[in-house]
C-alpha cells in the first residue's frame, strides 16, 4: 500500500506520519529527511541540496526522483530477501507534477499504485502564526509556542532552564517554502482528486482530531487489505 501525505510546511504532516506508520505497517519515505541526512553526511548530493534547502527552494526533480527510486529499490531488495515490507508513506513527495508522474511510473513498474492521498489543509495565515510563535531551546532542543505550548516561565526552557530562542530565519524561510508549496505542490492535489483518491483533511483542528480524520479516510483501504482484496 502506498500513501501520500501532502500539506504545506507546518501543517503537522510529520506528527501525523509518526502516528500512522506503525498502525499501517508502512515505512516512511520523507524526501526532506533524506536530504537532511545527505547534508549531514556531506555527500555530493547533500552539498547540492543544502544551498537550495537553505533558500527554501525545491531540489531539482531528477535528483529527488532518483532518491525515491533508490528507497524503493531498497524495499524491493529487502522484500526479495523475505522481509515483510508492506509499502510506504510518502511525506514531502511528490512536490511537483513531474514528481507525481514519475512516482506513478515507479510504482506501476512494481505492480503498485498510489492508493490514497491525504491532504492536510491549513490556511497560510495560521501556518505563519504557528511558526512565528515557535521558540526553541538552544541547549536541549525542546520546542515551545508562545500561545499553544508556552513554557511555565516565559522565555525559559522547562526541561533545562536555558533561555529560549526564536530562529530568526524561521518566518522568512517559511514564506519562501509556502510560495513553493502553493505554486508547485498544491496544484497536484487536482491530479489525485480526478482519480478519486484524494482526502482533504482540516489540519487546523486539534492533533487527535486530525489523526482520527486521517484514519477514517484510510479505514476503507485497510479493511480491503485485510480481506486480501486489492486496494
Ligand atoms: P521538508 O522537510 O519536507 O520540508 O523538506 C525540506 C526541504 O527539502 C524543502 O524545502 C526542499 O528544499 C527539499 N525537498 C524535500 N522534499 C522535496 C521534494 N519532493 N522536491 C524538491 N525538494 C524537496
Amino acid at each position: 500500500m502506498f500513501i501520500i501525505l501532502m500539506g504545506p510546511q507546518g501543517s503537522g504532516k510529520g506528527t501525523q506520519a509518526e502516528r500512522l506508520l506503525p498502525q499501517f505497517h508502512l515505512e516512511s519515505i520523507a524526501t526532506g529527511e533524506l536530504f537532511r541526512n545527505a547534508v549531514a553526511a556531506g555527500t555530493p548530493l547533500g552539498l547540492r541540496a543544502k544551498e537550495l534547502m537553505d533558500r527554501g527552494e525545491l531540489v531539482p526533480d531528477d535528483v529527488t526522483i532518483a532518491l525515491v527510486e533508490d528507497r524503493l529499490e531498497d524495499q524491493d531488495a529487502r522484500r526479495a530477501a523475505g522481509e515483510d515490507v508492506r509499502g510506504a508513506l510518502f511525506d514531502g513527495f511528490p512536490r511537483t507534477q513531474a514528481q507525481a508522474e514519475a512516482l506513478d511510473h515507479l510504482l506501476a513498474r512494481r505492480g503498485g499504485k498510489v492508493d490514497r492521498v491525504i491532504l492536510i489543509d491549513v490556511d497560510r495565515d495560521v501556518l505563519v502564526e504557528r511558526v512565528a510563535g515557535r521558540r526553541i531551546c538552544p541547549n536541549c532542543e525542546a520546542v515551545y509556542h508562545v500561545t499553544h505550548r508556552p513554557p511555565r516561565i516565559e522565555g525559559i526552557c522547562d526541561v533545562c532552564g536555558a533561555e529560549l530562542e526564536q530562529r530568526p530565519d524561521d518566518v522568512k524561510a517559511l514564506e519562501r517554502r509556502l510560495d513553493a508549496y502553493y505554486a508547485y505542490t498544491a496544484p497536484i492535489a487536482a491530479f489525485y482528486e480526478q482519480r478519486g483518491i484524494l482526502a482533504r483533511i482540516d489540519g487546523s483542528k486539534p492533533i487527535d482530531e486530525v489523526t482520527a480524520s486521517i484514519q477514517a479516510a484510510l479505514g476503507g483501504i485497510r479493511e480491503r487489505d485485510a480481506s486480501g482484496q486489492p486496494a
